[in-house]
């Protein structure tokens, strides 16, 4: 028998207890991630929406950024909304980045009026994901301006807003899955090749 996956939710800031839920839900080993040597012997890490200054600011108080990128280089690694921000190459503002995506953000992309907003999205590579929209839920939520290099995009708004991309094994959204009942990202992710 394979040995039982274990997913690390990054838990300095934001919302990963939503997440730890939702892998529970689904019959997987989920442990919050506060310390870098956490970080052994997980097979995925989640790092969560929140507020992605502050996320950097501690993964770098904590003497998180090496690890983090070490692990991402070997690992499956999903970004939610302030945890995309922390995996982009570059943002529209100055803060701690992991640098790992080939992708450029622009935080708080949709203004004040529409602070958080609900869509269905068409997302291919879901399962059904053709013929069942996926609810994403946008809370203050950055889009994606640029995708470079081997990074695609896997989901987008209908005014053709990038809000969801992949390279190889890292995942980013710029919404939240954890917050709804579909848990079909959270079955994508646990799909994607960790190269340990
Ligand atoms: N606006 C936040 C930021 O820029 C992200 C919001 C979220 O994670 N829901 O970090």
């Amino acid at each position: 028998m394979e040995k039982p996956l274990k997913i690390g939710v990054l838990a300095l800031q934001g919302a990963f207890i939503e997440h730890l839920k939702i892998f529970s839900h689904l019959g997987v080993s989920a442990v919050e991630i506060r310390l870098p040597k956490q970080l052994d012997g997980l097979d995925g890490l989640v790092i969560p929406g929140g507020e992605s200054t502050t996320i950097g600011k501690l993964a770098v108080m904590y003497n998180f950024m090496e690890p983090l990128i070490e692990f991402a280089a070997v690992n499956p690694v999903w970004g939610t909304c302030a945890g995309m921000i922390f995996m982009a190459k570059k943002v529209d503002l100055a803060q701690p980045l992991l640098g790992l995506m080939n992708i450029t953000v622009r935080r708080n992309a949709f203004g004040r009026q529409v602070d958080s907003f609900q869509v269905n999205l068409n997302v291919s590579v879901l399962n059904d994901g053709e013929t069942k929209p996926f609810p994403a839920v946008f809370i203050r939520a950055p889009e994606i301006v640029e995708v470079e290099k081997d990074a695609v995009v896997i989901a987008e708004l209908s005014d053709g807003t990038v809000v969801a991309a992949q390279e190889g094994k890292w995942l980013v959204t710029a919404f939240h899955p954890e917050l709804t009942d579909d848990y079909r990202f959270h079955c994508y992710f646990l799909s994607l090749p960790g190269g340990a």
